[in-house]
């Protein structure tokens, strides 16, 4: 099998001669960095030099594309939000639109006692509004507790609260709630169990729920501003149709290479920015030289450790956001090998395995199954949480021997893949923990007051890619304005 990094690797570290534009820097070739070096393409003309600089070998960051003998798998982000995003235009805008690949609707399931139940769709990330909406997988003592929510005190809650997502439906549904339903949902984007979270960052539509209850001087129930919420939904107005989801046909290899092109920026891997300062009136990059620009596109540790010098406030901010890790294994299964058909499996922390949730790539997206009436295909195993990141210090084969051990246990699928990957995200996520949203808020003003430097990445307006995009074009957008 080889590994994508030789193909997203490039550096071409000849600037463009004819260039005469301004030299701008964007430190950091993840997603983030990729979309703000083709947006400052698009607004600063061909003249302007444009430089990607990567610490590792590869572009992509967390989007990493691997090529297995069936064909590819992506090993970190697989498939990017539709709805609100304006992502699948942008895929189009950079001519990829024939990669887009849509889900085939087979339903997820939770791990209940030993048993699969399909994840119920009446819930906001897992949290309900009514017992019976949950039937399946709460007991009959916590869906009497979601419904008796109504009949207890109000919540104390002020316009622009925010709250830690495990401590509010522990206390307002009880443990229950939060084990088996809102922990594996959040778990699965963030990494991070319900106790690690904010609100107002991971579940920002009960948030402004509970605010909209709160300015109408109406009592703040948690079930009672679910309910607005799936209204909302039901009512059209919260949800656009169409999928929730694409994914593109090659892997996200693509997306990557593509930005790399389009946005016509030499791009130097291998390359680790250790310092910027100011020198004699431009931007100093230790060890790139003078820009009159730059972006910085890293995880936010290393973005608070490269702005220290030149906008302490911000590092200060930065510097507070924890990341969890993560590993994911890639397997693939020959065609005698009966997968269930299901889009993924969901495992709280009282599950019976290492791992917390499979998704079956191969019944998820049509377009990673075998020929008809092949069963086998390929399955991604995830380990690992912000709270419990041991098992990421076991070996290759020990992290595949727990994958095939687990999903023989929760799925009974038997018998051994052949072909695997193993993918280690080291603080693959940045938690949004409780007033992530204000103090992210606060350290782009800081920013903002600041000529020349801008920042994007997955910190600041949400973990999913098309987030990502929206802070890459942004902080571009920063830069092409004060040139
Ligand atoms: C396992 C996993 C699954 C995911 N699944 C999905 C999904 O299905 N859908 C979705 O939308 N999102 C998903 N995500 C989230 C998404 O992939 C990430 O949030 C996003 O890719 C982050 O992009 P980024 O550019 O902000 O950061 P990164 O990808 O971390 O890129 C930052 C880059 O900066 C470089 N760098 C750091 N320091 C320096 C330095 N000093 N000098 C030069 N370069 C430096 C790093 O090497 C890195 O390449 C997933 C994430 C993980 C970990």
């Amino acid at each position: 099998m080889t590994d994508s990094r030789t193909d997203n690797s490039t550096d071409n570290s000849t600037e463009h001669a004819a260039a005469s534009g301004p030299r701008v820097a964007v430190i950091g070739g993840g997603i983030s960095g990729l979309f703000a070096a083709w947006e400052l393409r698009r607004r600063l003309g061909p003249g302007a030099r444009i430089l990607v600089l990567e610490a590792y070998g590869r572009l992509g960051g967390k989007l990493k594309t691997v090529d297995f003998s069936t064909g590819p798998l992506d090993m970190g982000a697989e498939a990017f939000l539709t709805r609100h995003t304006g992502m699948a235009q942008l895929v189009a805008d950079l001519g990829l639109e024939d990669e887009l690949r849509v889900p085939s609707g087979a339903r997820s399931a939770f791990l209940v006692d030993g048993v699969l139940v399909d994840i119920p769709s009446a819930t906001v990330m897992g949290i309900p509004a009514r017992g019976a909406d949950v039937a399946g997988v709460l007991s009959a003592g916590a869906q009497a507790s979601v419904d008796g929510e109504r009949g207890r005190a109000a919540l104390p809650w002020v316009v622009g609260d925010d709250v830690n997502v495990g401590e509010l439906v522990r206390r307002r549904y009880g443990d229950e709630v939060v084990d088996r339903l809102v922990s594996p949902m959040l778990g699965g984007v963030y990494s991070c169990g319900a106790d690690d979270l904010g609100l107002r960052a991971t579940v920002p539509q009960i948030a402004a729920a509970m605010d909209d209850l709160a300015a109408r001087g109406e009592d703040v129930h948690l079930s009672t501003a679910v309910a607005d919420v799936l209204a909302s939904r039901t009512s059209g107005s919260g949800r656009a149709p169409g999928p929730v989801f694409n994914s593109l046909a090659s892997g996200y290899r693509t997306l990557v290479n593509r930005l790399a092109e389009a946005s016509g920026a030499d791009i130097h891997v291998n390359t680790q920015v250790e310092e910027i300062g100011r020198y004699n009136g431009r931007i100093y990059l230790e060890p790139v030289g003078t820009v009159d620009a730059v972006v910085v596109a890293t995880p936010a540790p290393t973005a608070s450790v490269l702005l220290e010098d030149m906008i302490p406030d911000a590092a200060d901010i930065l510097g507070g956001v924890d990341l969890a890790s993560s590993a994911v294994v890639g397997m693939h299964y020959a065609g005698d090998v009966d997968l269930p058909e299901r889009s993924g499996i969901l495992i709280g922390a009282d599950g019976p395995t290492r791992a917390k949730a499979f998704t079956f790539s191969s019944r998820k997206w049509p377009h990673l199954s075998g020929p008809d009436g092949e069963k086998g295909g390929f399955v991604r195993a995830s380990f690992g949480t912000f709270r419990d990141g041991s098992l990421l210090d076991a070996d290759d084969q020990t992290l595949v021997d727990y994958a095939v051990e687990d999903l023989a246990r929760v799925a009974g699928v038997s018998g051994r893949p052949t072909e695997t990957f193993v993918q280690r995200w080291w603080g693959g996520l940045p938690v949004y923990g409780v007033g992530h949203t204000e103090l992210m808020g606060l350290a782009e003003a800081a920013v903002a007051d600041v000529p020349r430097i801008a920042v994007a990445g997955a910190y600041l307006r949400g973990v999913g890619v098309p987030a990502c995009a929206d802070a890459g074009r942004a902080a571009a957008r920063k830069i092409a304005d004060e040139l």
